[in-house]
């Protein structure tokens, strides 16, 4: 190119999207405002990427226009999501009056759920594709436990999805979503579609089975740049589901996009099956038990500290967070109070509680009736008698500490996960030199399992069961790994193939 030749035009690419995980056994709301929208210049302030100065933040006329995001949670109500979608409708169509749109951005998550309405995603999928034609090119970023519907996949033009359980490469994920999109826009129009090649695979699993740190994940996984890496081939992924959705949808699925059609199905069809082959060998993450078991291992262990997940009402995977069940066991316990071991509990989230603890100010002495105000379908509010020794204010929260006999309890007034161990210093409390750390959460997140001496996942009771058994599915399909009797299934017979722009 001389230096008399006209910049060529940048494209122009929308970015929109709602990101939840929302689990349908949860009492739960998520309400439009909880999901806090982000709207214009500061829906693009969310990725460094696009931003000034990022990777490709001159590769695309980025054009920000609404992005919703919230931890775990419920459902949305039915006018929330209408609100929020009817938003991004609009947007999408005063931009596209200015100009027609190259390319748009989908940022989902790909497990929100909509009260009454199946597949969040696909139906938002389907709305913006009639808001921007044909001929624009939808790339999305996914989570892994988000489940891909044959909606979706039809609709969006190029998915990608994490490739590590927890997910470390989150932010690489949605940058690869971004730079496949751009890559593409730079062919000519009519050589820009890849063919998809989408195979839902009958396996119902829970995240705390499936960590890409451990076997049979972790070689599955590995499979997928080996894929993503062949001649003709754009990506792939591997999408373990989300099981605390009772929804049609629910599944695994994998999926390559590439512009070799059949290259992609006949890998897509062998990682499927490599991955049915395997299914057998997913264990959780950790030793599990009964919270009693778990507690009494905790009790003899001869390490400290020991953590204890209290898996069933994980705030992050989609629990109420108020479920008192396993704190009010932790508080009677007789055999943690004749130990002389002390607990830390993370968390219970009570509004009402959290202020009346704040006005009483530390070094008070209160006794507090907690929980159970969203979940009480497990236990009731569970008292707690003591005395704070916490009081910490910030924007959007109030976390209190109040010291009983044998537990430190965090009270919060909004749910909100403890995975960083400054989530606990910041409260004065010290995890490292803690006897018993209980925190609800799934897998222990990087930072919590490298500080814990031993850890264990209790099975207890909540929105998100790890028992799945225990749940009763009554609309996925069936038969459903492990769920059901699979021996006469074949586990490819879904596998559809979307064709892309350039045959063959
Ligand atoms: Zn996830």
């Amino acid at each position: 190119m001389t230096s008399s030749s006209p910049r060529p035009t940048r494209p122009r690419v929308a970015v929109c999207g709602i990101s939840l995980e929302a689990s349908t056994f949860s009492p739960a709301l998520t309400t439009a405002a909880m999901l806090a929208p982000r709207r214009g210049r500061e829906v693009l302030d969310a990725w460094d990427f696009w931003s000034e100065g990022g990777s490709l933040a001159d590769r695309a006329e980025w054009i920000g226009v609404l992005q919703a995001r919230s931890i775990a949670g419920g459902a949305i109500p039915a006018e929330d999501y209408g609100q929020l979608k009817a938003e991004i409708l609009a947007g999408l169509v005063a931009h596209v009056a200015e100009a027609p749109l190259d390319g748009l951005v989908l940022d989902i998550h790909g497990a929100a759920g909509v009260f009454g309405l199946d597949d969040m995603e696909g139906d938002l999928a389907v709305a913006v594709r009639a808001v921007v034609g044909a001929g624009c090119l939808i790339s999305s970023g996914m989570d892994l436990h988000g489940n891909v519907s044959r909606t979706l996949a039809e609709t969006v033009d190029l998915l990608t999805t994490y490739r590590t359980a927890p997910h470390v490469d989150w932010r690489e994920t949605k940058e690869r979503a971004a730079r496949n999109l751009v890559d593409r826009l730079a062919l000519p129009p009519g050589r820009r579609r890849p063919a998809k090649a989408w195979v839902p695979v009958p396996i119902l699993l829970p995240g705390e089975m499936t960590s890409t740190r451990q076997e049979p994940a972790s070689s599955l996984y590995a499979r997928v740049p080996e894929i993503e890496a062949l001649d003709g081939i754009l990506d792939a992924g591997i999408w373990i589901g989300y099981p605390w959705a009772d929804e049609p949808r629910s599944c695994a699925v994998v999926m390559v996009v590439g512009d070799d059609a059949d290259l992609a199905m006949s890998s897509a069809t062998t990682l499927a099956g490599e991955l049915w082959e395997r299914r057998a060998e997913f264990g959780f993450v950790a030793p599990t038990g009964t919270f009693d078991e778990v507690l009494a291992a905790a009790v003899a262990s001869p390490v400290a500290p020991y953590v204890i997940s209290d898996s069933g009402d994980n705030p992050t995977a989609g629990g109420a967070g108020d479920v008192t069940w396993t704190l009010a066991r932790l508080l009677a316990s007789d055999e943690l109070a004749a130990s002389g071991k002390r607990a830390i509990y993370a968390s219970i989230p009570d509004a009402m509680g959290a202020l009346a603890a704040a006005e009483a100010g530390v070094g008070a002495d209160v006794r507090l009736q907690l929980g159970a105000r969203v979940d009480d379908r497990h236990a009731p509010p569970v008292e707690v008698s003591g005395s704070i020794v916490a009081v910490v204010p910030s924007e959007d929260n109030l976390e209190v500490v109040v010291r009983t006999p044998t537990v430190d309890v965090v009270l919060t007034r909004r749910r909100r996960p403890y995975h960083l161990e400054a989530d606990f210093t910041r409260l004065g409390l010290d995890p490292r030199r803690a006897d018993i750390v209980v925190v609800k959460i799934g897998y222990l997140e990087p930072e919590l399992f490298g500080l814990a001496a031993d850890w264990m996942l209790a099975l207890t009771p909540g929105g998100v069961d790890q028992d799945l058994a225990r749940l009763g599915h009554t609309r996925i399909q069936r038969p459903m790994f492990p769920l059901d009797d699979v021996t006469s299934v074949d586990p490819v017979a879904g596998a559809v193939l979307f064709p892309g722009d350039t045959a063959g």
